[in-house]
């Protein structure tokens, strides 16, 4: 059957679908960039948003110039958007800029580390790193289990906030696995949280760019407590990272960084706060990131963010019933039970390290993946079932090659006939081992 899952009005929307790379043979092919998990493209309307919005470049809540009020009306006006597209409680919750999501989860780490070991928070299998090692050292850290498809155990969850009654300051959640694709149920995790008394973090950073979300009122049991995201991987440029939660909660925590910005009046004697967010954006803020983002999400929003996900729902199925009819692939987490996935799938052919597919994926084809651990190591290592000996032999013996996957994810420029590609490529390298 011929397939065409292709959009061009969504293709043209984004920078560099066009780009030539260097092969290895000297040749130039146009670039596949199905390495979207990591960073997206920017959209074509962020880069002119950027352009329309330098010449009123200027100082953010400081300068008293026209031009300084412009763009601190952008920089506050993007508040308002990121508020609308992930349906923040107005009143209650705040928006607060940071450099990237590891940025927001570690600041949220200090702010709400109370130098108390008996406090636990409960992470997950499934977690990047930076849901991870921010919460160690300051906390007891446990993680909830994985089931045999690498999806999260609910029941383990409820099992853990039981053993942990009392004890469990958070539960820290990523909304969509940088290696599975699995989306996480936030709000019925929420739900089970706010029973046992606590609060849930959901680490966006894959979800928001794929999946709409809604936080939620505050007081509903669905309501999500905190959410953290990457302006980069959501088609506009690196820099911009959000931490959303409870004005409460910062209002009554120190900030993290300290200096210009965040405060009101200090002498040698005292220091007078600023409210949130202010009070926990210390230094010059990133405008001309903010100002990208905004149009990145005003983007997002005119195409919809449920045609988004359905379109790449439609190509990752398509590039899944492709990929497994080819022999000697091993697709990682591959389960027809929970459809709701974003578009990611991770895979390996049996016999070639993971290195050298994507290597040759790369340098002769163009075609850009991304192979490894992926920040993800201990679910990645669950995936590939290695046990500690397979681990302790690896990190013994550093000249044999460290197990690892092949990722392929797509974003909503890719089509069809970039699979058909990949797929073609695929078959050259299962070929030439045989
Ligand atoms: N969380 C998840 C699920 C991710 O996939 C990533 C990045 O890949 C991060 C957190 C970290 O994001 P950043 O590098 O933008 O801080």
């Amino acid at each position: 059957m011929q397939y065409n899952i292709s959009q061009p009005d969504l293709r043209n929307l984004v920078v560099g679908v066009d780009t030539k790379v260097p092969l290895a043979n000297n040749t130039y092919v146009t670039a596949v960039n199905f390495d979207n998990a990591a960073s997206t493209p920017p959209f074509f309307s962020v880069m002119k948003e950027i352009n329309n919005f330098a010449p009123w470049y200027s100082s953010v809540h400081r300068g008293a110039g026209y031009k300084s009020i412009v763009s601190t009306q952008v920089y506050e006006d993007g508040r308002q958007v990121i508020k609308d597209f992930v349906k923040v409680d107005k009143e209650k919750d705040v928006v607060i800029y940071t450099r990237n999501t590891t940025e927001s989860i570690n600041m949220l780490a200090y702010l709400l580390c109370e130098n108390d070991k008996n406090q636990v928070i409960l992470s997950t299998w499934m977690e990047h790193l930076a849901n991870d090692l921010p919460w160690r050292g300051k906390f007891t850290v446990d993680y909830v289990e994985i089931d045999d498809y690498g999806r999260l155990r609910l029941d383990d969850l409820e099992n853990k906030l039981k053993k942990y009654s009392g004890r469990v300051k958070l539960v820290t959640v990523t909304g969509a696995s940088n290696i599975t694709g699995y989306v996480n149920p936030i709000h019925e995790i929420a739900k089970i949280v706010h029973k046992h008394g606590t609060k849930v973090l959901i680490d966006g950073a894959q979800l928001v760019p794929h999946i709409g979300v809604d936080m939620k009122p505050f007081g509903s049991p669905e309501h999500i407590d905190y959410l953290v995201f990457s302006s980069h991987k959501m088609y506009s440029p690196f820099g911009v990272g959000v931490l959303i939660g409870p004005q409460e909660v910062f209002a009554n925590s120190e900030p993290v960084y300290k200096g210009g910005g965040d405060v009101k009046l200090v002498t040698h004697q005292s220091i007078y706060w600023e409210e949130p967010p202010a009070r926990d954006e210390a230094g010059t803020p990133n405008v001309m990131g903010v100002a990208a983002l905004t149009a990145a999400i005003k983007t997002m929003q005119s195409i919809g963010i449920e045609r988004i996900e359905a379109y790449e729902n439609a190509l990752t199925n398509y590039a899944l019933n492709r990929l497994k009819y080819l022999p000697h692939i091993d697709i990682y987490a591959y389960s027809q039970i929970n459809k709701r996935k974003v578009s990611i799938i991770p895979f390996n052919i049996r016999g070639v390290h993971h290195e050298l597919t994507a290597k040759i994926l790369s340098g002769e084809d163009g075609i850009e993946v991304r192979n490894g651990l992926f920040c993800a190591h201990p679910y990645a290592l669950r995936l590939l079932n290695l046990t500690s000996e397979h681990i302790d032999y690896f990190v013994n013996n550093p000249d044999i090659p460290f197990p690892g996957l092949v990722r392929v994810s797509f974003g909503l420029y890719n089509n069809s006939l970039e699979v058909d590609r990949f797929i073609t490529a695929l078959q050259k390298i299962i070929a030439d081992k045989s």
